[in-house]
């Protein structure tokens, strides 16, 4: 293999990996199987957990994850089919579909089971890199500088790696937010767990989605009774809007979201009164069980590129997408692959990440567009005929339940 560093005419290849959530570490374990020396380097201080809910079983993440040698072992919970409800509780469309969900807190505990302790460096914030023709060296805020052939910038939606190298590509909010949370299985209602607790289930009021499906409980206990419920709420709200509801409960205003105990009581109340007026009766117990909900505003951005020189980027921090297919993960996963594929592939490593731009930037601009496509069924701003016609497509039940989170949807673009 032209690129394989097994091979003892040079010395081994070292990344600096900024971000040690799953695009970093998909990044490292994908690069050591090719014989790079990997670092991550995670601004926080303690270990990553409970920053998300529910992640949909992606195929592309599945396989990702046994490439890897994360494997999918307990991976999730997988649910029979998907159903749409109307307001009294009543299915109004189904699909059989066998789809896995798992967790957020899932995936990070066992990706970060691939990479030796001694290569994950928690509180260590990036700042800035240098390059010089041949390497990066990488400065981070204590000081301290490492020095790699690449540098690697999985470090999300806001990354401080991207906001050096191209600071003009900024996230666009959406228009609409979501309202999330996890209510414990063993608190819901009876009638809740018989009927909607078990599947993929949506609820689509006029310019809004509810979808729920069943998670795996805290420390990922799958055991039935020790569960969680995944809970989202899409909710149209103009960026004048949105900026009201970054004013805390102390009345400071955050930037682009609240952290969850800091969310105002009267924005919960009043979500929990709009909840009462148009959910069926499984759903409302589901939204008055969540214990801390919290709020995404929803923002996607594309890069007219994904290279910089020594310095690829990967997952979020490359191209990020309205979470309508939940392929979030999957993409930092593949992005991942991809650039482990070309670095081996091409002993010349400007040219393996030339390689890796070519093939990835238009993936990510796909996967960002078709995430606008499936927005439009919220109605905020449509702006071209193709969008009209997508959102009146979306407007029934059955539409929705055959768009929204689908395997293998990039398969219709290639
Ligand atoms: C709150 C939340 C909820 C989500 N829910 C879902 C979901 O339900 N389904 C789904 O598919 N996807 C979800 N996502 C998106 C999903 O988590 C990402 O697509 C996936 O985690 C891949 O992200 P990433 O590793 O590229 O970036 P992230 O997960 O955002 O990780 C970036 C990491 O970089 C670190 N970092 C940032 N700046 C620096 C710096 N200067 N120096 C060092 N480290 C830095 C951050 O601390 C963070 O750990 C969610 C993301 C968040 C943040």
């Amino acid at each position: 293999m032209p690129g394989s560093s097994s091979s003892p005419r040079r010395r081994k290849r070292r990344a600096a990996i900024i971000g040690g959530s799953m695009s970093g570490l998909f990044t490292a374990a994908f690069l050591r199987q090719i014989g790079w020396e990997v670092d991550v380097y995670e601004r926080s201080r303690v270990e990553l957990v409970g920053r998300g809910a529910g992640i949909t079983g992606h195929p592309e993440l599945l396989e990702a994850l046994e490439a890897s040698g994360a494997g999918t072992k307990d991976l999730g919970i997988e649910v029979p089919k998907r159903v749409a409800i109307d307001r009294d509780g009543r299915i109004t469309e189904e699909r059989p579909l066998r789809q896995i969900l798992t967790s957020w807190d899932r995936l990070q505990q066992i990706l970060r089971g691939t990479i030796d302790p001694a290569h994950y460096h928690l509180g260590r914030s990036f700042e800035r890199v240098e390059q010089n023709g041949s390497g990066v060296d990488v400065h981070f805020s204590d000081g301290r500088i490492e020095h790699a052939d690449i540098l690697v910038g999985g470090d999300g939606i806001r990354s401080s790696v991207r906001a050096q190298m191209a600071p003009e590509v900024q996230p666009v909010y959406a228009g609409y937010y979501i309202w999330r949370g996890a209510p414990n299985e063993a608190d819901l209602a009876p009638e809740t767990l018989r009927t909607i607790y078990p599947l993929f289930t949506f609820y689509l009021p006029p310019r809004q989605e509810v979808i729920t499906y069943p998670i795996a409980g805290f420390d990922n206990d799958l055991t039935p009774g020790k569960r969680r419920f995944n809970f989202i709420w899409y909710r149209v709200a103009d960026a004048q809007q949105l900026r009201d509801m970054c004013v805390d409960e102390n009345g400071v205003q955050h930037e682009h979201s609240v952290p969850p105990p800091l969310i105002r009581k009267d924005l919960i109340a009043q979500m929990h009164n709009d909840a009462r007026d148009i959910m069926p009766e499984a759903l409302l117990d589901a939204v008055m069980k969540i214990k801390q909900p919290f709020i995404t505003p929803i923002y996607d951005f594309t890069s007219p590129s994904i290279v910089y020189g020594r310095v690829a980027m990967v997952g979020d921090a490359a191209a990020n997408a309205r979470p309508h297919m939940g392929f979030g993960m999957a993409k930092a996963g593949t992005d991942a692959q991809a650039l482990a594929k070309h670095l081996r592939d091409h002993d010349d490593i400007d040219t393996a990440l030339k390689a890796y731009n070519a093939e990835r930037q238009p993936l990510g601009n796909i996967i960002v567009m078709h995430g606008r496509k499936l927005g439009t069924h919220l109605g905020v701003n449509l702006q071209t005929e193709e969008d009209r016609r997508m959102h009146d497509l979306l407007q029934s039940d059955g539409a929705m339940l055959d768009w929204i989170a689908v395997p293998h949807f990039l398969d219709a673009y290639k």
